[in-house]
């Protein structure tokens, strides 16, 4: 079968929820893949952060099969061997006592604004029901019908209310908003530290810290949804750390897998993840054996390749080089460690079509919003492989 045959078979029997470029992925491998007729492309977007390690990673393979060959699923009813260690080593990585695993990162946001509520009547005193919870405009946590709730992306909710309520939106990076915002209610505010699906925005400097202050002011919990931007992706371990802010919880998902899994956690200390008790939340899947197993490895890749410090030395290098193409479409470079957005002029036409001319030049990046370009390669990349892209993407800023 061509390519063509895959995608006919793909439009036909397939929802159309997404509007992917027409490369037929066959096989992986580090920064690489290759289609089914065997050519090859760099990856640049890393399926929005969850390939961190790289495609197939050979140490996260052994785990995934070494699992499976002896336990995959026990169920939450029983407890399994691999779980406890990956709590523990979350622990020691991250410094949050306790995590809850969960699969997607929807998942995992969900439970973490259901910790806020409950923290919010047990320990706050919010009257029951009635808990707030602050987000920001243009934010981007997944896609469920509380969480599409307050987008403010008309795409993602437009279709699909009633709305869950509970939420109040304030623009992304005005701390002022967010302290006029609150009221006795306020459960918790809950933020990305950069946006990735936004269009990579990343906000002024000290927004964290501030969100920080006013929370502990107000006696309002801190969120920071950091799957995306976590587990080495901006530079650092974590995209608040580089602004040194702990977060009262902590949502992790996409690259805590490598790619091989769905794996998702929110991370807390005792007195706030104690408040769950048995009952209360859970999930089929979410902390099964393979997935912990999964997880396990793909945490000992981040931190035995150095992949956070490869990040911030690379990082720095692509966006230093992007932005010295003097592109007259380019309006702004952006991003931290590799997590990058070239943002296009609105005359530019849009950023697909570059994304189409990227494919052709073996380079798989893909538009986020209309007018950006999201540069994000798997961490384990080299700058021998950047200096092989530069060349091509310069050539397609340049020319079109
Ligand atoms: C991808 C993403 C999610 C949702 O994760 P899924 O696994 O797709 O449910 C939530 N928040 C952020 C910041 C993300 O990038």
């Amino acid at each position: 079968m061509r390519t063509s045959d895959y995608v006919e078979l793909e439009e036909r029997y397939g929802a159309h929820n997404y509007y992917p470029l027409d490369v037929v992925i066959a096989r992986g491998e580090g920064v690489w893949v290759y289609d089914v007729d065997g050519i090859r492309y760099l990856d640049c977007l890393s399926a929005y952060s969850a390939l961190n390690q790289g495609h197939v990673h050979p140490r996260i393979l052994n785990a995934l099969i070494d699992q499976a060959q002896k336990v995959t699923l026990t169920s939450r009813a029983f407890r399994n061997d691999q779980l406890p260690l990956l709590y523990q080593e979350l622990a020691e990585m991250t410094g949050f006592e306790m995590a809850l695993p969960m699969n997607s990162g929807a998942e995992a946001v969900e439970t973490a604004l259901k910790l806020a509520r409950k923290w919010a009547y047990r320990v706050k005193g919010v009257p029951r029901h009635q808990a707030d919870i602050i987000t920001f405009g243009n934010n981007f946590h997944g896609r469920t019908i509380s969480i599409i709730s307050f987008s403010s992306e008309p795409k993602y909710r437009d279709d699909f209310g009633p709305f869950t309520p509970g939420f109040t939106s304030v623009p992304y990076g005005d701390s002022a908003a967010v302290e006029r915002a609150i009221t006795p209610n306020t459960a918790a505010i809950s933020v990305e530290p950069i946006q990735g699906e936004a269009g990579v925005i990343v906000p002024p400097e000290g927004f964290l810290r501030e969100l920080r202050q006013i929370s502990n002011r107000h006696n309002v919990l801190l969120i920071a949804d950091e799957i995306q931007t976590g587990l080495g992706r901006t530079g650092k371990l974590f995209a608040c750390d580089h602004e040194n802010v702990r977060p009262d919880m902590m949502v992790i998902g996409k690259a805590l897998s490598g790619g091989f899994y769905p794996v998702s956690a929110v991370l807390a200390d005792r007195p706030l993840m104690g408040l769950f008790e048995p009952g209360e939340h859970g999930s089929t899947f979410g902390g099964n054996p393979l997935g912990a197993a999964v997880a396990r490895a793909a945490l000992g890749v981040l931190r035995d390749e150095n992949l956070a410090e490869n990040a911030a030395r690379l990082g720095e290098y692509f966006i230093d080089q992007l932005a010295e193409i003097s592109s007259p479409h380019v309006k702004e470079v952006r991003g931290k460690g590799l997590l990058i957005g070239v943002e296009l002029k609105p005359e530019a036409g849009g950023a697909r079509r570059f994304c189409e001319a990227l494919k052709e030049r073996c380079i798989l990046v893909k538009e986020t919003h209309q007018h950006v370009i999201r540069f994000a390669p798997p961490l384990v990349i080299d700058q021998e492989t950047l200096d092989w892209a530069l060349p091509r993407i310069r050539e397609v800023l340049l020319t079109r």
